[in-house]
């Protein structure tokens, strides 16, 4: 097959700005080359250096990246950056669509949503976030009425925030856990790993780390410096060592020490690649029953899911942390979470949408 991916718009590859999706699209890109894929990405500007450290053929794109569904009601009306970027990636697969057989588009954005119809090549959509734009489901909702099966989420409950969830293809994703070490011995730390933005509730791992008296990895590109300094500001107590963004394989060496990675979303997590790379390590989860993680944790078994928000009940799980068997975790995330496996499942879906189109 040959493959155009079409990266999310809000930042490059390699940034942290765009989330988990970065890395599946490089682990998805590489992965089908080995087997004799053809993948080209379209990505913004700076996107380059990650993509050729992995020896991926990457066509770079400027322009103003759109503003993060995130930041905005779902009421909020559709506005395009001047000179936007999205605009300019679909321009650049209008021009090359014909040299490839599908196109795989990575964001949950109006315009490729809306462009679908116009392409004469299939488009298939990753989506990465639970349900967070009426404009953008709107537009969501005519790509599955004309192309079903197009569309896939990567858990059940992020399928579940979107009003047409049982017409949403469920691929989980997977990690290349070659790039993650096994620790069974773990310092008495904790772990938080991901962008750093109101959405991801980092306060509130602050409150358990400073409840349970437990020292504080924290990992991640810093999304919103004044939602950061408010945090660090409400727990002066709180005792973080703050790493920045750091690559896979720097971050997993400092993960992999911790006792547990502790996810505490504000919003429905759609899936919490972090999750799986905490178990990869050895490392059980610590998560809200709010999104992806809560079906990538086996509660009891490599973690523990407790209620949202409720800080206590975290404090009260991770006093049964050592419970749980650190070789359990790594043999949870071979098992369902390899990047073989998301490897067959995606490019199985990519062959019927081919097939069918
Ligand atoms: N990440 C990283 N280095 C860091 C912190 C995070 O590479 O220092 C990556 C991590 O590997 C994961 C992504 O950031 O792939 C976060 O993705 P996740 O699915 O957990 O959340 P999202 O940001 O997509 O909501």
């Amino acid at each position: 097959m040959r493959l155009l991916f079409v990266s999310t718009p809000v930042g490059p590859l390699g940034s942290g700005i765009g989330g988990g999706v970065e890395l599946n699209l490089l682990n998805l890109a590489q992965a089908l080359v080995k087997r004799g894929e053809e993948v080209t990405l379209i990505a913004p500007t700076g996107s380059g250096p990650a993509c050729s450290a992995r020896g991926l053929v990457c066509i770079e794109v400027p322009g103003m990246p759109p503003e993060l569904a995130q930041n905005q009601t779902r009421e909020e009306a559709i506005v395009l950056a001047d000179p936007s970027l999205l605009t300019n990636l679909w321009q650049k697969v209008r021009v090359l669509e014909s040299e490839y057989d599908l196109i795989v588009n990575w964001g949950y954005d109006w315009l490729p949503f809306y462009l679908t119809s116009f392409f004469s090549r299939p488009i298939a959509h990753i989506v990465s976030m639970g349900s967070l734009s009426d404009a953008v489901d709107g537009r969501l909702a005519h790509v599955i009425a004309h192309f079903p099966g197009t569309v896939a989420v990567h858990t059940q409950t992020q399928a579940q925030t979107f009003p047409f969830a049982q017409d949403l293809v469920v691929l989980p994703c997977g990690m290349d856990l070659t790039q993650y070490e096994f620790n069974p011995n773990p310092q008495s730390r904790l772990a938080w790993v991901g962008r750093i933005t109101p959405e991801k509730g980092l306060e509130d791992t602050l409150a358990v780390a400073v409840k349970a008296h437990k020292p504080l990895d924290i990992m991640g590109y810093v999304q919103d410096e004044p939602y950061y300094r408010r945090c660090l500001a409400s727990y002066p107590q709180a005792e973080v060592t703050f790493h920045g963004f750091l690559p896979t394989s720097q971050m997993q060496a400092i993960l992999r020490e911790s006792q547990a990675l502790l996810i505490t979303p504000k919003w429905v997590e759609a899936f919490g690649n972090v999750a799986v790379e905490a178990l990869a390590c050895g490392v059980p989860v610590l998560a809200y029953d709010r999104g992806g993680p809560q079906e990538i944790t086996l509660d009891s078994i490599t973690g523990f899911v407790t209620p949202a928000d409720d800080i206590e009940a975290m404090v009260e799980a991770l006093g049964g942390i050592e419970l749980i068997d650190r070789a359990q975790c790594r043999s949870r995330a071979e098992q369902e979470f390899s990047l073989d496996a998301m490897t067959r499942r995606f490019s199985n879906w990519f062959k019927q949408i081919v097939e069918v189109s």
